[in-house]
């Protein structure tokens, strides 16, 4: 069984075809160019069909194809309703890939919950049917399994741990407009924001990056504490703290068996992981506990996989 994926994200966009099994036969990977989301559309569908064509087949022979979106996705209407990205609002994404591939199934959602159906399929498949699906990079999205199925919500938004308040003495302004959520204090972002604070305060802590050619960011943070260094150590336990009391909220709202956790900056979770089990700890109602936290069996392809189980899912409704 051939499907067609296309998980666009917010700076990249990764398409390729996956059989029944996830086992990944081709896959591209662009950047995302947010200016015109027809013409990025068209791109990817154009990139899609060489995928088919060049392992041999021809495009009737997909099953479907599943589109994970960096926005709020109506799924009965099927269009991507809204997103940070100026224009990208109230787009008909499966009509307009109808059009251009041919292919009728086309299935879409909004990227962490196609993340956390994929986990079903793909990632730990059988071995939760409860858990909080979070997603920790640019901003943090979160997604909720219970008994096995997705929790939607009344708008498709359940979920939606990023901007829960974690911060109400010295909340940090948010990309959504209200202060405090854990998007701004427990993101990529926010550990990029810390950083630069503490560079600006120390020119010795500057020097280190200039020595080693370390990027300004989480990433190159990361590789700072997993040294040791002090400051670098204290700017991730201080998201990780952040990111326990938000994970904490879901835990005690949804009683999963496990958190797991994907995006870039989840694969630093070695580094939080202590202080936010910790902060877990003295945040959820002890009969819940315990509950683990941990990476995502799907990695860096996370989202792509997670497009692709759209598709059987759609299946086995
Ligand atoms: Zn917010």
């Amino acid at each position: 069984m051939l499907i067609g994926a296309i998980d666009i994200g917010g700076t990249k966009t990764m398409l390729g075809i996956i059989n029944s099994d996830g086992i990944i036969l081709s896959k591209i990977q662009f950047p995302t160019d947010t200016t015109d989301f027809n013409l990025l559309i068209l791109f990817a569908c154009e990139q899609l069909k060489k995928c088919v064509l060049d392992l041999g087949y021809e495009m009737k022979e997909m099953v479907g194809i599943g589109v994970s979106l960096p926005g709020m996705v109506d799924r009965e209407r099927k269009l991507l309703v809204r997103s940070v990205y100026s224009g990208w609002q109230d787009f008909a994404v499966s009509e307009i890939i109808q059009k251009i591939t041919g292919i009728q199934n086309v299935i879409i959602d909004n990227d962490v919950n196609a993340c956390a159906i994929g986990e079903m399929y793909f990632g730990y498949k059988k071995t939760y049917r409860n858990y909080l699906w979070v997603t920790v990079s640019t901003g943090v999205g979160g997604a909720l399994v219970c008994d096995g199925k997705l929790i939607r919500g009344a708008s498709g938004c359940s979920g939606e741990i990023g901007h829960m308040k974690v911060e109400y003495e010295k909340p940090l302004p948010c990309p959504c407009g209200e202060l405090g959520c854990l998007e701004a204090h427990g993101s990529g972002t926010a550990i990029k924001h810390y950083l630069e604070q503490e560079i600006a305060k120390s020119s010795d802590f500057a020097n280190i990056f200039n020595r080693k050619g370390l990027t300004v960011d989480a990433a190159g943070c990361a590789v700072l504490a997993k040294e040791n260094n002090r400051i670098a150590k204290s700017i991730y336990n201080k998201a990780a703290c952040y990111l326990g009391r938000g994970l904490g909220y879901g835990i005690n709202l949804i009683n999963p068996e496990v958190v797991i956790m994907g995006g870039g900056v989840s694969s630093s979770l070695n580094i939080m992981h202590d202080v936010i089990m910790d902060t877990i700890a003295i945040t959820v109602n002890k009969a819940l506990l315990p509950v683990e936290v941990v990476h995502t069996k799907m990695g860096y392809n996370a989202a792509f996989l997670g497009a692709a189980s759209l598709v059987l899912d759609n299946f086995n409704q």
